[in-house]
């Protein structure tokens, strides 16, 4: 399957520059930044810079150095966020969703970093 990426979408434009964000965190291939309508004490939002729809899309098809680079991004945004356990924190939850029944709003890959409380039961309806 082909998987179609809309250059239209939100954070598309936020690598642009043409809504206004502001990184917690930047590398080679992946950027972070506080989520607008955050859920938890910390909520980060991580992106891949290259244009990728979802989960899938980006392990099918990114490079080894933007995987590397994005999952590694992941863990150092959990030091710098003070909720790694491996760093004095008490932890913290990734959240990535992908296609509609998971309800992703914006299809450009994304993992959500969410800590700073407990976050409670796995899912909701
Ligand atoms: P998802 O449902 O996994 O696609 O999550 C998309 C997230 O993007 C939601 O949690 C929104 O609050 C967040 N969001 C939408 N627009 C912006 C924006 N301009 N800056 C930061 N976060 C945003």
């Amino acid at each position: 399957m082909a998987y179609i990426y809309d250059d239209q979408n939100i954070f598309a434009k936020i690598l642009r520059g043409e809504i206004p964000s502001k990184p917690v965190f930047e590398s080679d291939h992946t950027i972070a930044f506080p989520d607008i309508s955050p859920q938890k004490r910390v909520h980060i939002l991580v992106i891949p810079k290259g244009p990728y729809r979802c989960y899938d899309h980006f392990v099918t098809t990114a490079s080894d150095a933007e995987q590397l680079d994005f999952f590694k991004s992941v863990a150092l945004i959990a030091k710098q966020t003070g909720t790694s356990e491996a760093h004095g924190g008490n932890g913290y939850r990734l959240i990535t969703n992908s296609g509609p029944d998971s309800h992703q709003e914006v299809p450009h890959f994304h993992v959500h970093l969410l800590g700073g409380e407990t976050c409670g039961p796995l899912t909701a309806s």
